[in-house]
């Protein structure tokens, strides 16, 4: 087997399966290096398996509210291993497709851990035993490794679940405390809610999900409460200790709880550790490794994508980093990746999704005088023989000078579908007028984007 390589890649999750297959699109002799299944966070313990439970959730959600559609569901029974069972064959599924796509563009894949002997050559190690398997060469590097939970520094933090442990359930709990109040946090607050689990959300600020729009944070704190979740907000947890089965937890306030389950979802970090970076010398900028604009570390032969970079941590901005990256050393194709108008969405009971600058945001770079917010809240048409009569919320926020819609957010069902598509308009500089322009599709909810004033 040729051990000279014109890219290795270290990490086959979302961005470096991108840039490797890419790569070999262009007839680069690539190899990929992964420890554990092919597929990275987002297909093997993230986005792939929780919005497959998201969908379980919303189902049983809509079956116990259809009274009044005259459909009674009264022994609606849940059996958590069913679904989780099938939750990981289709994971595996997905691992396996992308296993075979390398193997047909003739990528080698290596299984072990990568780290760095230098500049040019990595050492792959086992999973199992720790010990040195192979040391591959190649004139390019690329660090695809993704981010890995943090956890909070805390007694008895080793107790709790973070959200890699949560996939590999067998059974939901019947009860759960969830640290955190942004994406991971609220997503599995509305799916063991919705799926029957008893739910605790702690919060250690005053609102839910920061750095989203504020009408966004308040309309799902308002939907989150009144399906159940008993959310608690300005408060931490500051220990958690085995009782019997159960757990004895303090908070700061001095509040003290019993809980069978925690769950901590206080954020991600890059996943570093084990690469042996010491040896190359990368540049580093609090706590990420620092790339140019071509994604090249301080090393001319290493780059970086992904999670490992300060960059929004979501797999289309990772598998667009990946294929520009490809693009521009393989293909000789001189691409940049464009940060403007990155869509979100969080797949909460209802979603939530924007594009663009929060109202809040806007007043701060535009001032207030300059800026004209256009919202609106109602209870949509599917809503209206549901027992919980969530509102929806839609909102634009325009700059007054030039009449550009800077912000577009929404809180209810398929929100991230519309934002998606909204996301085009914005990307080409969309006005307000241009969205007083477009005809309306009745009875729709998005048809209040063109219709408000
Ligand atoms: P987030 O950054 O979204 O949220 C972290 C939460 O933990 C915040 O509420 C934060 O509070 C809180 N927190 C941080 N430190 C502490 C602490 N010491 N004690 C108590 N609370 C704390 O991280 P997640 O883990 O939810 O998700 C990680 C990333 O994964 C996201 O940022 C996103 O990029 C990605 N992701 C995307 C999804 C999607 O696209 N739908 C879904 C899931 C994850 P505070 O706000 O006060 O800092």
């Amino acid at each position: 087997m040729i051990n000279n390589f014109d890219l290795i890649v270290i990490g086959a999750g979302s961005g470096g399966l991108a840039a490797a297959k890419r790569a070999a699109g262009y007839g680069a002799n690539v190899a990929i290096i992964e420890g554990d299944q092919i597929g990275g966070t987002c297909v093997i313990r993230g986005c792939v398996p929780k919005k497959l439970m998201v969908y379980a959730a919303n189902e049983r959600s809509n079956m116990i509210n259809s009274e009044r559609n005259g459909l009674y569901f009264n022994n609606l029974s849940f059996d958590s291993s069913i679904l989780l069972k099938n939750v990981k064959q289709e994971v595996a599924r997905l691992s396996n497709l992308h296993y075979e796509s390398l193997n047909k563009l003739d990528i080698k894949v290596f299984r072990g851990w990568g780290r760095f002997k230098d500049s040019n050559q990595v050492e792959i190690i086992c999973p199992k035993t720790n010990k040195l398997l192979k040391t591959l060469k190649s004139k390019k590097i690329l660090i695809a490794v993704g981010g890995k939970p943090k956890s909070l520094d805390i007694v008895g933090a080793e107790f709790a679940w973070s959200s890699n442990e949560i996939f590999d359930l067998n059974n939901f709990p019947k009860s759960l405390l969830i640290v955190g109040g942004g994406y991971i946090a609220c997503e599995f607050s509305c799916i063991f809610n919705n799926l029957g689990t008893k739910v605790t959300q702690l919060v250690r600020s005053d609102k839910l999900l920061n750095g989203f729009d504020s009408d966004l944070s308040m309309s799902i704190q308002e939907s989150m409460t009144s399906s159940g979740i008993n959310l608690i907000f300005k408060d931490e947890l500051v220990s958690i200790s085995k009782n019997n089965e159960n757990f004895d937890l303090i908070f700061k306030s001095g509040f003290s709880k019993k809980e069978e389950n925690i769950l901590i979802a206080s954020g991600r970090e890059p996943n570093i550790d084990n690469l042996n970076l010491d040896n190359v010398g990368l540049n580093m900028k609090g706590g990420f490794i620092e790339v140019n604009e071509s994604n090249q570390s301080s090393q001319s032969t290493i780059f970086a994508i992904g999670d490992v970079i300060d960059k929004p941590n979501l797999t289309p901005v990772a598998i667009e980093q990946g294929r520009v990256f490809s693009d521009n050393y393989f293909g000789n194709k001189k691409r940049s990746i464009s940060y403007k108008f990155i869509p979100k969405a969080v797949f909460t009971n209802p979603e939530i999704s924007s594009v663009g600058l929060t109202e809040e945001e806007a007043i701060n770079i535009y001032l207030n005088e300059n800026i004209k917010v256009f919202k609106c809240r109602f209870t949509p048409m599917s809503n209206t023989f549901k027992k919980q009569k969530t509102k929806c919320m839609l909102k634009l926020v325009v700059n007054k000078l030039d009449d550009k819609v800077l912000g577009c957010h929404m809180f209810g069902e398929t929100a991230s579908e519309i934002i998606q598509m909204a996301s085009i308009a914005m990307n080409k500089g969309v006005t307000k007028r241009e969205f007083d322009e477009t005809m309306a599709l009745h009875p729709t909810i998005s048809e209040e984007f063109v219709t408000m004033y």
